[in-house]
């Protein structure tokens, strides 16, 4: 009886105590405790492909601080866009919904504003938002406390930034000018006691890969080394592959190289592609350079700052490119370079450093994931799953073991695909042109030059792999 009087009182004076803690909550927190939810600096490049990281083990180039974030994170090797190009992947990104369902199918439609979308979740659970970079979705930014953003594709010189709003123009190269405004916007927050979320969106290294002044003779005294499928002949494949327009050559250099003049004559059709190739990629990678050295400003400032411990870093691209694999340049396709989007994200508490997963991630998962993290609801009509337990090395059992791309553009002579990826295959239904299917085994054939769809022997690989995609596209909605 005694013990029973003395837990009672113990109870009573436990509640009362909570009581007063509860009442001076709001007061204590709003004055001077700040809020332990992480802050989320979401940094993405445009058009970045993984294999032009170190990180990932790039053979052309080396990006020191961005390898900063893998050292001192997770690299994730199997992180996959659903739509391979720039303004549907930004919309994927920003819902966490099939491009058929947020709206943006192709880079010409406008995003609608008034939808749910990450940034404005969290502005309701009481993050600080910001946005500051490449925008690219023609309607005006919604959901953030602070916009700088470049119109359309922004120039790479002197660029036009809309902050707030208000068009300003800028002197400076732009990858240096985003990481300016980013880290002005940065400063602000000083003691502030709400986390933010900063979505930092570089224009570089998309085209026409215009580099700044510092880094315009890097790599001028060697050539970068070919990919092994540079001469790929297409052979077995759909017609989709031969024909269009985005090959390295002439066409290309008329696109979107004018500004140095014609290609110099007499070369053979081989010369004039490696010719091509050697201009695209320099310049490609010299963007790449100015971009990794402001990361390492920003990486810098987080440390000096003390804000790095608490601050969750990703690095990511909206999708990947092709680097003349396959003979190609841009993205648009199924095929893996494109494909594949680097992602490496750093977060000291609970993030191992050096940690690397093979486990299969989209920018349909970036909603959920950091909603998760800012210890907010994710909506049960967003399409993505939180990939946090992947982040932590505690990969759920169920995890997904096979993923739907759907492309639905139809320009420079690349119409619609979808198809399945899987963690050994890959088949692709082209709906366009021939509407021919194609079939890889990527364990076999990592550089997917044999589509092995034809072959008797797949017949019943083809049919459950049918079977999976149709599963699939029910699962995400998909009616067309
Ligand atoms: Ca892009």
């Amino acid at each position: 009886m005694s013990y029973s009087k003395k837990t009672r009182r113990s109870f009573l004076r436990t509640i009362g105590l909570s009581a007063i803690v509860l009442a001076a909550t709001p007061f204590s927190r709003a004055a001077t405790i700040p809020d332990k939810r992480p802050n989320i600096l979401f940094i993405m490049s445009d058009d970045h492909a993984s294999h032009a990281i170190s990180a990932y083990g790039s053979k052309v180039n080396k990006t020191p601080n961005i390898d900063r974030i893998a050292k001192e994170g997770m690299r994730f090797d199997n992180c996959f866009c659903t739509n391979s190009i720039c303004s549907p992947s930004r919309a994927v990104i920003l819902t966490g919904k099939y491009s058929h369902l947020n709206g943006v199918v192709d880079n010409l439609v406008k995003f609608d504003g008034s939808q749910q979308t990450l940034p404005k979740l969290l502005q309701q659970a009481g993050y600080k938002t910001a946005i500051v970079g490449k925008w690219h979705l023609k309607s005006q930014p919604t959901g953030f406390h602070y916009s700088n953003i470049l119109p359309g594709q922004g120039a790479y010189h002197n660029p036009v930034m809309i902050e707030n709003g208000k068009s300003k123009k800028h002197t400076g190269y732009v990858t240096d000018l985003i990481t300016d405004s980013a880290l002005n916007w940065l400063r602000k927050q000083g003691s502030s006691t709400e986390p933010f979320f900063l979505m930092l969106h570089h224009k570089a290294p998309h085209a026409n890969w215009e580099p700044d002044k510092k880094h315009m003779k890097m790599y001028s005294d060697k050539d970068i080394p070919l990919p092994t499928t540079f001469n790929d002949d297409y052979e077995n494949r759909t017609s989709q592959i031969k024909n269009h327009m985005l090959h390295v050559g002439p066409t290309q250099w008329k696109l979107h190289f004018k500004r140095f003049g014609s290609i110099p004559e007499g070369l053979t059709e081989q010369q004039t592609r490696e010719w091509v190739y050697q201009k695209y990629m320099k310049n490609y990678l010299r963007c790449i350079a100015s971009v990794d050295d402001n990361i390492g400003r920003v990486l810098d400032y987080l440390d000096q700052s003390g804000l790095s411990k608490n601050t969750i870093v990703v690095y990511t691209s909206d999708q990947g490119f092709f680097l003349g694999d396959h003979g190609l340049y841009d993205k648009r396709f199924m095929y893996e370079h494109s494909l594949r989007m680097p992602l490496l994200m750093r977060y000291p508490k609970h993030i191992e450093p050096a940690s690397t997963t093979d486990a299969m991630v989209l920018n349909l998962d970036f909603a959920s994931t950091f909603l998760d993290y800012a210890n907010t609801p994710i909506p049960a009509d967003i399409q993505g799953r939180s990939f946090t337990s992947v982040a932590h090395c505690r990969t759920p059992e169920n995890w997904r073991s096979a993923m739907y791309y759907r492309f639905h553009e139809e320009a420079y002579g690349i119409g619609p695909h979808e198809g399945i990826r899987t963690g050994r295959h890959k088949l692709i239904h082209f709906l366009y042109g021939d509407m021919g299917w194609e079939l890889y085994n990527l364990d076999k054939d990592p550089n997917e030059l044999q589509n092995i769809y034809a072959l008797a022997e797949n017949r019943k690989l083809i049919k459950d792999l049918k079977a999976a995609l149709a599963s699939l596209r029910s699962k995400y909605k998909v009616t067309q």
